[in-house]
């Protein structure tokens, strides 16, 4: 058992700061069949659980939640390969991230997770959502990546991008692996919920993943649908993230993206849209209605020249997601502040601290069960312990009120001290639980071999 001492809770969701107070949490391990947790926050709990470790703070609050990225894509950065220049978005595809996607085999994959992973952990961002394409190593690649969830001790959503581009043959892959992954999870969680001796919850999930609509023909696109209904999860999908995407949707199909969507029965309060820059305003009321998420990714729109989603403020439930730039969260929160800000939208801070949180609604869709925490993204007993802890002096107050004004303009990944994931420590005093030297070399090598690869795939 773990005691966080006078600590000051951060509540993003309320949002408040507390008075100093103590958090007691459970771990897995402290008594036959304790599940780890947060048991009680109060004024002074020391005489409570004199067994328990007993750690100092400043600043307690949530995980962070990165609500959609790529961890695949975390070997390109810096990368060095002859790149032909792109007049456009699907030139950028092409030219970089299919011939990338192409190149990695599941001992590059797990390099790049472990890697992403690693750096998010640092940031404070304690789930991460993923979205993977791997097109010549699609079995088993979703195990790979639960695999890295689990050395650096993450928790998390994971899926494979169903497409076309690959022949019919790449499709069925995909929904494939989708379902599969799937039926391990529920194992898994059967064999927990059944008493089994050793059986543990895991901490990723799997969505029904799909690539832009604009490489999914209507057949595949069925046989998503049909893999979401089978599977109790929802998609997760790129809709709108440039201009093209939504035209041929209309062009080609003659419905909006979000139409055809919701006509194959993927929309709904698991699935997750990501981008849906270009979406008109009867999508954006229609993805409310089925009360999907919306993941917006300022920086990746900004540095991919798409646009920017001029009707954000009037989607339901926006999330934020870093879609494969650093795994940064705060920075991913200013980015979105400040891009809207010179948009000249009407939201300010505060009204994207909601958007921060909500990825913890997400969780509780996916993660509700037996055993499993009642609430994410609340310091409160009953929730989740997926917690960080932060060294931050503030200049100037820090209350309720001004919490999203600290996070556009101070409180930073620079000031997260220990990050704690289902009661256990993933970082403490800003040392990981987990070989972060031997990866990154390991991911350099890895690094090397996937740009080789690239390029004798050009
Ligand atoms: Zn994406």
């Amino acid at each position: 058992m773990i005691l966080f001492e006078k600590v000051r809770v951060i509540d993003f969701s309320l949002p408040s700061v507390s008075p100093p107070v103590d958090v007691a949490v459970a771990q897995e391990g402290d008594g036959a069949g304790t599940l780890s947790g947060i048991v009680e926050v109060g004024p002074s709990l020391a005489a409570k659980y004199p067994k328990a470790r007993r750690v100092a703070g400043k600043y307690l609050s949530p995980g962070l939640v990165c609500s959609h990225t790529h961890l695949y894509s975390a070997l390109a950065r810096g990368l060095m390969v002859d790149i032909a220049p792109s007049k456009d978005f699907a030139q950028q595809l092409a030219h970089l991230w299919w011939r990338l996607d192409r190149a990695i085999d599941l001992p590059i994959l797990e390099s790049s997770a472990l890697a992403g992973l690693a750096d998010a952990a640092a940031c404070g961002v304690t789930s991460v959502v993923d979205h993977h394409a791997g097109p010549q190593s699609i079995d088993g690649s979703l195990t790979v990546l639960r695999k890295a969830y689990e050395r650096i001790g993450l928790r998390g959503l994971v899926c494979y991008e169903t497409t076309d581009r690959n022949g019919g043959e790449g499709a069925r892959a995909g929904i494939r692996e989708n379902l599969r992954f799937a039926r391990e999870i529920d194992a898994d969680r059967a064999a927990f919920a059944a008493g089994k001796k050793g059986a543990k919850l895991p901490l990723v999930d799997g969505a029904i993943g799909g690539h832009a609509l604009f490489t999914i023909g209507e057949e595949t696109l069925a046989a998503m649908g049909d893999a979401v209904k089978s599977s109790g999860r929802g998609a997760h999908i790129h809709a709108a993230e440039d201009k093209y995407d939504a035209v041929d949707s209309r062009h080609r199909f003659g419905a909006d993206l979000a139409v055809r969507l919701d006509r194959a029965g993927l929309l709904g309060p698991k699935s997750i849209v990501g981008h849906g820059v270009w979406l008109t305003e009867s999508e954006v009321e229609l993805i409310a209605e089925r009360d999907a998420f919306v993941a917006h990714n300022a920086r990746s729109n900004m540095n991919n020249a798409v646009g920017y989603n001029g009707l954000l403020h009037r989607h339901r439930n926006v999330v934020l997601g870093t879609d494969g730039m650093s795994a940064d969260m705060l920075e991913e929160f200013r980015f979105a502040c400040f891009r809207h800000r010179e948009s000249g939208g009407p939201w300010w801070p505060g009204d994207f601290l909601p958007c921060l949180d909500r990825g913890n609604r997400l969780l509780e869709r996916y993660f509700a069960g037996v055993g499993e925490p009642r609430s994410f993204g609340k310091v409160e007993a009953g929730a989740a312990a997926d917690l960080v802890l932060w060294d931050y002096d503030p200049p100037t107050p820090l209350e309720g009120a001004n919490i999203a004004g600290h996070l556009a303009f101070g409180l930073s990944s620079r000031q997260v001290r220990s990050v704690m994931v289902n009661g256990q420590f993933v970082i403490e005093d800003k040392v990981p639980a987990f070989d972060s030297e031997g990866m990154a070399a390991e991911a350099r090598e890895e690094a090397s071999r996937l740009w080789k690869r690239m390029e004798e795939r050009s």
